[in-house]
């Protein structure tokens, strides 16, 4: 039992270090969080939309003198639920990995989202299915606002007086993945690195470099943990990175297995049997991380485009 409740809105973490968290924690329902020393403050992602970026800087606002002005924001990753809010920040200084940065730009803009859900009707499975999860947020006049700073690598903060360390465990989750440590009071926030009872999604990969990714974690002197979504259990500790990483392996080990049987990619995904990931949300996504593993597997390094992997999850999600 955490002893975090799973709710909307604003979580004190202690020492002016804080968890906003956004039920349920699937497709576009990401954590943020900010904390604060003095009159400085550094946001960690903002959200999928301006109203919801939005409401969440008015919420920290209200409790947190501090967050009334925001001098420095982290982006964890590149995915729109992590940084499409960033126009409502603009003036703070916006820090990213480069290959977060770069990725921002190649990567799916909110006009392409906005464009397929006007045009749902049309697109059949992948219509229906980008409705169904996306279908809530508001994709309309979002400026996509690109990180100033970058770093490679590892960057050290001070927000006030307080020591954050921004550390790149990608390409995992993505291509740049970035966690924030804040030593001094034993937090990190992980971004997508952890999904708490959720399938975790395997878009740049390799699955080696998420595993050490986990396994840095469980090295690190921390005690909580903030996911990038939690399904259950919103804030989490080294149990939760120990849930992470046995599914990486279970789902790479099952993989490997049908690769080597020259399974084709999908029949796999339906194959492998989710035991006791079968209580996660979104299990679908399995279609793309077994794709992704066979491409690891294959010695292929180049991703396919977001359109192409969001048709595979349609298909696996509404075959049932
Ligand atoms: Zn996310």
């Amino acid at each position: 039992m955490s002893k975090w409740s799973y709710t909307r809105g604003l979580h004190d973490l202690g020492n002016s270090v804080y968890a906003y968290l956004q039920p349920d924690g699937t497709w576009g329902w990401s954590n943020a969080g900010i904390l604060v020393d003095g009159e400085a403050s550094l946001l960690i992602d903002t959200l999928f939309d301006l109203k919801l970026t939005q409401q969440m800087l008015d919420t920290m606002r209200k409790s947190i003198p501090a967050a009334a002005h925001i001098d420095m924001v982290v982006n964890t990753h590149a995915n729109g639920d992590h940084c499409y809010g960033n126009e409502l920040v603009a003036d703070a200084q916006i820090i990213a990995s480069a290959r977060t940065a770069e990725e921002m730009m190649e990567g799916v803009k909110p006009q392409l989202m906005a464009a397929v859900l006007k045009q749902a009707a049309q697109l059949g499975q992948l219509g229906e299915y980008m409705s169904r999860i996306f279908g809530s947020f508001d994709f309309d006049n979002i400026t996509l606002t690109p990180p100033k700073t970058t770093f490679e690598g590892e960057l050290s903060l001070t927000v006030g007086e307080k020591a954050v360390h921004l550390i790149e465990v990608g390409p995992a989750h993505t291509r740049g993945d970035t966690m924030v440590y804040i030593p001094g009071d034993r937090v990190v926030f992980t971004g997508d690195i952890l999904f708490i009872g959720g399938h975790p999604i395997i878009w740049a990969g390799p699955t080696s470099n998420w595993l050490r990714a986990c396994d840095r974690l469980l090295a690190m002197d921390v005690e909580t943990i903030v996911p990038g979504h939690p399904g259950h259990g919103p804030i989490t500790d080294k149990q939760g990175v120990i849930e992470v990483k046995t599914y990486l392996e279970y789902i790479f080990e099952e993989a490997r297995k049908r690769y080597e049987a020259g399974m084709p990619a999908l029949e796999a995904a339906m194959d492998i049997p989710l035991d006791r990931y079968a209580t996660w949300t979104d299990g679908e996504r399995i279609a793309v991380n077994v794709a992704s593993i066979y491409r690891e597997l294959k010695g292929d390094s180049v991703q396919p485009d977001m359109v192409s992997s969001f048709s595979l999850i349609a298909a696996l999600a509404l075959q049932h």
